[in-house]
């Protein structure tokens, strides 16, 4: 490639004439006359006529022997961009092909790049070759940015800073993964003159006080192989292999070495007519010298994801120092230098073309590499380089702070907005897609700057958005929103479920909803928490009812308890009512006085046996307590204290006593009470039943007994009731 010279309309030519055909000729002539003229008035900073600059990116491409179309459109590159011609000129004056490739190229001049980290750099290479869609069109922008690095001195200090960056971080390594090495070189080596160029000229100079040393080493390695070649009669090109900046530069900072330690390594490139010559001269080499163990490679049975196939081998060479060997054939030799190009380099009679044909050429490259690839060692790399045809479907879009987003094509800002942030893309109201208001189901393309736009208040997704959307991803954060909202949903339909069915019991959700009973019923259905099972009920995993039922077993345990407890106590005070004996005699005599009006008193209730004193009242005769009754122990009432004693022979009357029974509230106690009563056939008045808190139930029965021994009988049988704790007589 000519990298001095400047190369002239004639030198093109001449050298395009080698492989076109006079049509093609004539074609590419009249491009480079039309961009001449479009371009007439127009300088380069270097105040050379602007033509030059699309003759030497033409000519560049003349050197990769691409095909005329390729050519004219690289002298017609920059007329779109900087001229009145458009595109429909193009297309009218040369073909839809020229003006596909043209407008590519000026497309792929808009992109903005900003240095940031190495994740970013790589999408902006997949950018480059997506928004290409021909990859000859990065083939031109290839060529265009090499003449530019190579006038860069003509720019400021700043502007060379940032092309060679931009250089050393997209452009070189596309032609690295295109297998253009030539091209890579050359960006490499002229971008690192910008960017360090103290370090630059340094090895320049270390290299030209070398330059006679190793030389005269050089010539004497290939005299002697080819000596050796002759003899068993292999044709071959041998050549000192020429060593680049850049790549000694970078053996230097990165693995820390010295220039001596790099540049001492004699390299020797041997070129051969076939395969099977290959690996004969490898043979003599190994013959010749001692091969250094670990450095044989055979890029030949499987070549590097680029194409790139030669043998490599280091041997110890005639001084004692290591030498460098590169075996290949002519072609090996044409795509290790350049690369995809050579692989569709223009030969006669063999049209590139474009749309499916092309497409389905690269997919046969493709399939090469796969049939080659057999080693997994260079898997990343690999994976990389068959990424460039396969994100074909992928877009690539800038947030509005200049990063790189890939997303599948036919994605939408929605799916920017979640591939971003899930919160972002829930959150989503709206987009601008270049600063311009779009749908949420814009298409996106490649080179669009996306700015997404938010609301706290947004309702979230709604359900088109997962008819929008193209990336799983932001479909299943759509689907999560949506099962989490359910779930809320769910959640407060269920607790209202719930409290329905507990109403319809009769009982107020409230005086069931302790934590700890409903701990206790959603860990019996084996709920994490109340949320879970409300939801469950919501989503009609378990039924209302169900749960209901269990929050209230306990309450309504209570409830039945008291019921019963009312039924059997209204039964024995009707029955007692029935039977209510009208027996007007007291049983008690009043010493001295006859038919005075004597009653027993209805506080102490005394019956035959207890000690008795009778009272007398204001108009209403006597009154009988129980001595120690304590209504009548004031001094005031003792005065009024009389002397009575019960009748002799009076077992057929029947007496009041109140009695006040406390046990352990268990179901069954009162009947169990009532029955001991009975058993001793005692008439019960009244019963009345209760139960406090603390678990403790009081009875209190009015029976009809006879005397106090009967009395007694009847509290002992009671006392023997399981759970009973006390049987008081009451006095009220
Ligand atoms: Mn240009």
């Amino acid at each position: 490639m000519a990298k001095d010279g400047v190369m002239t309309i004639e030198n093109l030519i001449e050298k395009a004439s080698k492989y076109l055909s006079a049509d093609d000729i004539a074609f590419i002539q009249r491009a480079y006359e039309f961009a001449k003229q479009a371009h007439k008035d127009q300088y380069r900073k270097s105040g050379e006529a602007y033509i030059i600059h699309p003759v030497q990116v033409a000519g560049i491409l003349v050197e990769l022997k691409m095909d005329p179309v390729t050519i004219a459109s690289g002298f017609l590159h920059d007329v779109v961009e900087d001229t009145e011609v458009t595109l429909e000129d193009l297309e009218e004056e040369f073909s839809k092909e020229v003006a596909m490739l043209v407008d590519g190229v000026t497309k792929l001049g808009k992109i903005k790049y900003k240095s940031k980290e190495a994740q970013q750099a790589e999408n902006h290479r997949k950018m480059f070759v997506a928004m290409a869609k021909d990859i000859r069109v990065i083939l031109i922008k290839l060529a265009d940015r090499l003449h530019n690095m190579r006038t860069l001195k003509h720019l400021p200090p700043e502007k060379q800073r940032i092309k060679a960056n931009e250089t050393l971080e997209i452009f070189a390594p596309l032609a690295h993964r295109l297998g253009i090495s030539t091209i890579k070189w050359e960006l490499e080596d002229t971008a690192l003159r910008y960017l360090n160029p103290q370090q630059y000229y340094r090895i320049v100079q270390l290299m030209k006080q070398k330059r006679n040393e190793r030389e005269t080493n050089i010539e004497e390695v290939i005299e002697e192989v080819t000596k050796q070649l002759e003899d068993v009669n292999i044709k071959a090109e041998l050549s000192g292999r020429p060593k680049h900046l850049y790549s000694i530069y970078r053996k230097m900072s990165e693995q820390n070495k010295q220039f001596n330690e790099i540049y001492d390594l004699l390299a020797v490139r041997v070129i051969v007519d076939s395969i099977k010559d290959c690996y004969a001269v490898l043979g003599i080499i190994h013959t010749c010298w001692k091969p250094m163990p670990g450095r044989f490679k055979d890029y030949i049975a499987m070549p590097k994801p680029n194409l790139y196939q030669s043998l490599h081998t280091t041997v110890i060479g005639p001084k004692g120092d290591p030498l460098e060997v590169q075996i290949r054939t002519k072609e090996m030799h044409e795509i290790a230098e350049y690369g995809i190009a050579a692989h569709w380099a223009y030969k006669e009679g063999k049209q590139i073309q474009t749309g499916k044909k092309s497409f389905e050429e690269k997919l046969t490259w493709f399939r090469e590499i796969l049939e080659w690839q057999t080693e997994t060692h260079d898997a990343e790399e690999f994976i990389e380089s068959l990424k460039i045809d396969l994100f074909s479907d992928m877009v690539y879009v800038f947030t509005p702070k200049g990063d790189v987003i890939e997303l599948p094509s036919g994605s939408v800002p929605l799916d920017f907005a979640y591939r971003i942030h899930t919160e972002i893309g829930n959150q989503t109201i709206g987009a601008k897609v270049n600063g311009k208001m779009e749908p949420l189901d814009y298409e996106l393309k490649n080179g669009d700057i996306v700015e997404v736009m938010t609301s706290k208040h947004s309702y979230g997704p709604s359900q088109d958005w997962l008819k929008i959307t193209q990336t799983s991803q932001a479909k299943n954060k759509i689907r999560q929103f949506f099962k989490k909202q359910r779930r809320e949903e769910n959640i407060s339909k269920g607790k209202e479920l719930v409290d329905k069915e507990i109403r319809a019991l009769g009982i107020e959700p409230k005086d069931v909803m302790t934590e700890e009973n409903l701990k206790r019923v959603y860990e019996r259905f084996n709920f994490v928490n109340a949320e879970d099972m409300y939801a469950a009920v919501g989503y009609q995993g378990i039924t209302a009812a169900l749960i209901a039922t269990r929050l209230t077993d306990k309450i309504r345990q209570t409830r039945q308890k008291e019921q019963d407890l009312a039924q059997t106590i209204e039964e024995v005070n009707n029955d007692a009512k029935e039977k209510k004996a009208h027996k007007k005699d007291s049983g008690v005599k009043v010493e001295g006085v006859d038919n005075l009006l004597v009653r027993l008193s209805k506080c102490c209730s005394p019956v035959p046996g207890d000690e008795i004193v009778g009272y007398i009242t204001k108009g209403r005769g006597v009154s009988v307590h129980r001595e120690d009754c304590p209504n009548i122990q004031t001094e005031e009432a003792k005065q009024r204290h009389l002397h009575v004693e019960w009748e002799k022979h009076q077992t057929q009357k029947q007496y009041h006593v109140d009695l006040e029974i406390s046990g352990y509230d268990r179901r069954g106690l009162l009947n169990e009470v009532l029955q001991a009563v009975n058993e001793t056939k005692t008439n019960i008045t009244h019963v009345n039943g209760r139960s406090d808190r603390n678990k403790m139930a009081v009875i209190q029965i009015t029976i009809l007994i006879h005397n106090t021994d009967h009395l007694r009988k009847i509290v002992e049988r009671i006392k023997q009731i399981k759970d009973i704790y006390s049987v008081t007589r009451t006095v009220q």
